[in-house]
């Protein structure tokens, strides 16, 4: 059988099972075990040898059974990079790509920017803005090892000097880059304890601290960023679509000027704040 064959019944099987995306999840497993593209896979001819089929057909099966794709894949796709993913650390997502933009928006064009991202779980944020913005000094923190290390491994070998530090906040970040920060950026733990419960297997199948949060996380980002930006520096963070409200009541203490963007969906999805020379 063509592996375009293949994806055609594995998409059915899939569909069967309740699978959102079908297709994609058919190809996106099939690319992974031919370890080949899209473009390749539909042109091939020859079919799957033994051992292929083998692991497809367990893929298959543990995609049915609740496991994210990427953890099978081992890998995400984010703006411009590919990111390897590990059970363990939370899995970019791709509404987290609009923060990235207008993160780089908001930058300018001042050459040689110092940005720092907060909580960077696999690095995406930090390594994407690195990608476009090659001149930028970028700091990455995260309170969780395996984030550390995973973050660090994606550097590497992506060929990015991000530099990844442990600890909360920006308290691993060196403090002579205090007042001198263009951008703080992140996409924190925010989902609410009481809508936990509800949230789909496959985004519990992140770890439970890179998902829990709540405002408590936004009002200690913007006080404790406030010291590290320069004059005119930007923090911008990812929210929940319920949380605009509360977070720009909370972002106005500290920062001039606060605004909310939508995503595609016509949802409130980042919170942009500035802070103004004379801002506590
Ligand atoms: N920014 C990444 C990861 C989001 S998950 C992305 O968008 O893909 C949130 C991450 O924040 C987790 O890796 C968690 O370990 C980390 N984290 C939670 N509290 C933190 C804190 N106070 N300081 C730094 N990192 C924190």
């Amino acid at each position: 059988m063509r592996p375009a064959d293949v994806v055609r019944r594995a998409t059915a099987y899939l569909e069967r099972h309740g699978v959102e995306s079908p297709q994609a999840n058919a190809e996106g497993l099939l690319m992974s075990v031919l370890g080949t593209d899209r473009a390749d896979l539909y042109a091939r001819t020859e079919g799957l040898d033994a051992r292929q089929a083998r692991l497809f057909g367990r893929a298959l099966c543990q995609r049915c059974a609740g496991t994210p794709l990427q953890h099978l894949t081992g890998e995400q796709a984010f703006r411009r990079i590919r990111l390897e993913v590990r059970p363990g650390v939370f899995v970019p997502r791709p509404e987290t790509e609009m923060l990235v933009e207008l993160a780089l928006a908001a930058l300018g064009p001042a050459e040689d920017p110092v940005v720092v991202d907060v909580g960077t779980g696999t690095g995406a944020i930090a390594l994407a803005i690195k990608h476009e913005r090659p001149d930028a000094s970028v700091f990455a923190t995260d309170v969780a090892a395996e984030a550390v290390e995973l973050a660090r491994a994606n550097a590497e070998r992506l060929g990015l000097d991000v530099h990844v530090l442990e600890g909360p906040f920006l308290g691993p970040v060196p403090g002579d880059l205090r007042g001198w920060v263009d951008l703080v950026v992140s996409n924190p733990p925010y989902v609410a304890p009481e809508t936990y419960a509800d949230l789909p297997a496959e985004v519990r199948a992140d770890p439970e601290e890179a998902l829990l949060g709540g405002l408590e996380i936004y009002r200690e980002l913007g006080e404790r960023s406030s010291g590290w930006l320069r004059d005119g520096g930007w923090l911008a963070v990812e929210i929940d679509s319920t949380q605009a409200d509360a977070v720009t009541g909370l972002l106005a203490h500290d920062y001039g000027e606060v605004r909310v963007e939508r995503d595609l969906t016509g949802r409130d999805r980042v919170v942009l704040a500035r802070r103004f020379p004379g801002d506590p």
